[in-house]
This record gives C-alpha cells, sequence and structure tokens, in this order.
C-alpha cells in the first residue's frame, strides 16, 4: 500500500513544485482590512484598480423575457433561487449556442473561490465548471493546498461557452457581470483567486497583462467589503506552458491565498 504522503508528492510533482515549496518565496499576504489604514505605507498589496465602469453593467434582455431584470437578480437570496432565475437566460449572444449553462459549483459558503474565463466543450456538456484536462489539473492543485474542489467555490465571467473556445466579447461577459457579482455578494469568499486574464479584466478593470499582474494581490468591493484578489495563470494556460516556471508561479499565487485563508485574524475567520 501507498505511504499516505505519496499521493501529496505526486501531485506536488505534477506540479512541477517538488522540492521547491520550502525555497518558494511567501507572495505577500494581505493586511487585514481594519489594518489597512494602519498599514499603508508598509502594506505589501498593489492598490485595485477599480472597476472601469463603477457597478456593474447589465445588458438588457435581448429579447423581453429572455433573462431576469437586474431587480430579480438582487432579489435572489440563494444560489439556488439565482440558477433558477437565469436558467433560459439569453441576455448574450452565447446563449443561443449553448447546450448547458454552467452556473458554477461548490460549497455555497465557501472561502476560496475560482472565476475562470468561460465554459469549454466538456462543461457546456455536462454543465459543470472545469471539467476537462484544466479542470483536473485544478482540481490537483486545489488538494495540493490540502482542500478539496467541493470546498471551494468554482465559476467563470461568463456561464455560456464561446465558440471554439474565444475569449468572451467584452458585451458578452458585461452580460453576465451582473450574475458573478451576485454570486460574490452571496457567497461572500474571503479570497478570490482569478484564473487568466478575462476576469481580472472583467472584474477589476485591468488589462494588463496576466504574465505582469499575477501575482499581485488586488482587491474587489463587494457589497460593503473588500475581498482579497488573487490573480493567477489559468488552468489552460498552465497545460500549455508546462515549464517550471509557469507550474511554479501558480503553485506561489496558491500559497499566497491558503497563507491568507489560513490567518487566525482574517475577516471570515472560523467560517
Ligand atoms: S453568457 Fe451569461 S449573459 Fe450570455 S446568455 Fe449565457 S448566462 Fe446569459
Amino acid at each position: 500500500m501507498d505511504h499516505p504522503l505519496q499521493a501529496w508528492r505526486d501531485t506536488l510533482g505534477d506540479l512541477g513544485v517538488l522540492g521547491l515549496v520550502r525555497e518558494a518565496p511567501a507572495a505577500p499576504v494581505p493586511p487585514a482590512v481594519p489594518e489597512r489604514r494602519a498599514q499603508a505605507q508598509a502594506a505589501p498589496i498593489v492598490t485595485p484598480v477599480p472597476p472601469r465602469q463603477g457597478p456593474p453593467a447589465y445588458v438588457p434582455p435581448t429579447a423581453p423575457g429572455a433573462c431576469p431584470s437586474a431587480e430579480v437578480v438582487a432579489g435572489c437570496g440563494s444560489l439556488e433561487t439565482l440558477q433558477q432565475a437565469v436558467s433560459g437566460c439569453l441576455a448574450c449572444p452565447l446563449g443561443g449556442g449553448r447546450i448547458k449553462l454552467v452556473f458554477g459549483e461548490g460549497d455555497p459558503q465557501a472561502r476560496l473561490l475560482f472565476v475562470g474565463e468561460g465554459p469549454g466543450r466538456d462543461e457546456d456538456l455536462q454543465g459543470r465548471p472545469f471539467v476537462g484536462k484544466a479542470g483536473e489539473l485544478l482540481d490537483k492543485m486545489i488538494g495540493a493546498l490540502g482542500l478539496k474542489r467541493e470546498q471551494t467555490y468554482i465559476t467563470n465571467v461568463v456561464m455560456c461557452r464561446p465558440p471554439d473556445n474565444r475569449v468572451p466579447a467584452p458585451e458578452e461577459a458585461r452580460a453576465c457581470l451582473g450574475y458573478l457579482r451576485r454570486k460574490l455578494e452571496l457567497i461572500q469568499p474571503a479570497v478570490i483567486v482569478t484564473l487568466g486574464a478575462t476576469p481580472l479584466r472583467e472584474l477589476l478593470g485591468v488589462s494588463e497583462g496576466i504574465t505582469r499582474v499575477r501575482g499581485q494581490w488586488r482587491r474587489l468591493q463587494v457589497g460593503d467589503r473588500e475581498i482579497p484578489v488573487m490573480p493567477t495563470f489559468h488552468p489552460a494556460y498552465v497545460l500549455r506552458q508546462y515549464t517550471q516556471d509557469v507550474r511554479r508561479a501558480v503553485w506561489e499565487d496558491l500559497q499566497a491565498a491558503k497563507a491568507w485563508l489560513d490567518r487566525p485574524d482574517g475577516p471570515t475567520a472560523g467560517r
């Protein structure tokens, strides 16, 4: 029978971080919100870039009744009711091409939330986020942090598959943004990890390349809270660029997110 630590070692080996974990410099952890003013000079986090257009833009339906109004979305008091409300959404052209709407899944009270770009072929078929090769890698990364997938929440900027797995057009992302923000309000995660450039651009208005900004803490205003955001590479990019440097970068970013989660004085400690 394998030693119980063997699976952990295999996962770290897959991520290319075996032997690097101890040496990897810990990325800075954002200070707790109440401490932020006092530590303004020394704060290791990067000042978040405000969303480009203030509150989430909500694109009206292309046809009457094709999607819930902003008021209906705001009034959804649970993920279930929100999912029900958006199940027939046709607010952007992606809706017409989907097989299944991929709402997102995981713990409705997750402290760690991942936001990717949009569903791919496997996700469209199954109606679940991150179930293909990229999903397998994401699962391994979550496991390497000592967590289970179902302890987190996983979703995307758009809930319907862009054709040929292209990047969602800005108007498509904006049409779905109100739904994503309502999910964040309902879940209230302690940390958000954005996967790739698209969620960072759409949620925070950061248009710089992900290679430049990954690993740098941001903050996202969700309701009356600011949630720390850790940008990192999309798992699909990691699979395409399967280099030691890319894998180590992702591992360091995820460790930073986990370190924030593990703070005993974190904003949602004990949840
Ligand atoms: S991607 Fe979002 S906004 Fe567009 S049709 Fe699907 S659920 Fe509606």
